[in-house]
């Protein structure tokens, strides 16, 4: 199978694997419902499958590009190449934050998108969360492996610390599976596009999110260990039980409210 699109010889290094099936890019496009006058934000535009048709609806989009290439490619687009303020960065160093008060309508949240570069996109996520308040809502490509992690329910095989994290920040919405034969090279799995939308108030009240994420750490980590055993040095049997969970259960099957519960006292004990 030819690594090369539209010119342009994919790098792995990069995670390129370049969208070229219509019908996916219609249904990822319809997703989005781009509007005027949203502030956009697109990462990893690589060719511009996803970019021409968000083009084709809106007058200004943002792009954030890591491929010198690709930005130099992007930069000389024949159609949309003023509609594009393109950012040639790793978008896990970006700030999110600086990059919406640059945008001409402040008062409007980010609306984040892209198919991600798979071998980024956990950490490229949480770096996201740390400004959900400051996005409306996100769609991302990403392994349909992920997607399925990151909507699972407690009880689920694929319950764990990215499904807590994840509902903690957000509403997560499956929208479509999306086989390897649609992109260019085809990655070796399934793929799929996720909506996550941002809480405006956060489900549960967390004292601390570290703390929050360490605890999920420490519990999933031996995920057939009760948690009695998991968080054993953090934690003691009876606080456990006082929090009215039971110590002898798997991290697997405790909710996020649960989890908060926890984190919340670990770290008014300091911990
Ligand atoms: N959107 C295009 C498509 O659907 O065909 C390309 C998707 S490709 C899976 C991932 C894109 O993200 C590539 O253009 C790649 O160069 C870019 N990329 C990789 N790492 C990045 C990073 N850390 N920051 C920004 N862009 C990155």
């Amino acid at each position: 199978m030819s690594k090369t699109h539209l010119g342009h010889t994919a790098r792995k290094r990069f995670g390129q694997n370049f969208l070229h099936d219509d019908y996916v890019i219609d249904k990822i496009v319809s997703a989005i419902q781009p509007d005027n006058g949203d502030n956009l934000v697109e990462i990893g535009p690589g060719l511009g499958a996803l970019t021409d048709p968000v083009c084709e609806q809106v007058d200004r989009l943002t792009v954030i590009e890591l491929d010198r290439d690709l930005a130099k490619r992007l930069r000389h687009h024949p159609f949309h190449a003023d509609k594009l303020n393109i950012i040639e960065q790793d978008a896990l160093t970006l700030d999110f934050s600086s990059l919406l008060a640059a945008m001409p309508d402040k008062e409007k949240k980010l609306r984040v998108f892209g198919n991600l570069p798979y071998n980024i996109s956990t950490p490229l996520m949480f770096h996201l969360f740390d400004y959900a308040e400051h996005i409306s809502d996100m769609h991302f490509m990403l392994q349909k492996e992920v997607v399925n992690r990151l909507a699972a329910g407690p009880g689920s095989k694929n319950y764990g610390r990215l499904s807590v994290m994840a509902q903690y920040y957000c509403r997560v919405i499956p929208v479509l599976t999306v086989p390897p034969g649609a992109f260019k090279p085809p990655p070796k799995v399934d793929s799929a596009v996720v909506r996550l939308v941002p809480h405006p108030t956060s489900p549960v009240n967390v004292h601390s999110v570290d703390t929050l994420e360490r605890v999920c750490a420490l519990a999933f980590n031996k995920r057939r260990k009760t948690i009695r055993n998991a968080l054993k040095d953090c934690i003691s049997e009876q606080d456990i039980a006082n929090l009215e969970i039971d110590p002898g259960v798997r991290a697997e099957v405790l909710t996020l409210h649960d989890f908060a519960s926890l984190a919340n006292f670990v770290y008014e004990q300091g911990g």
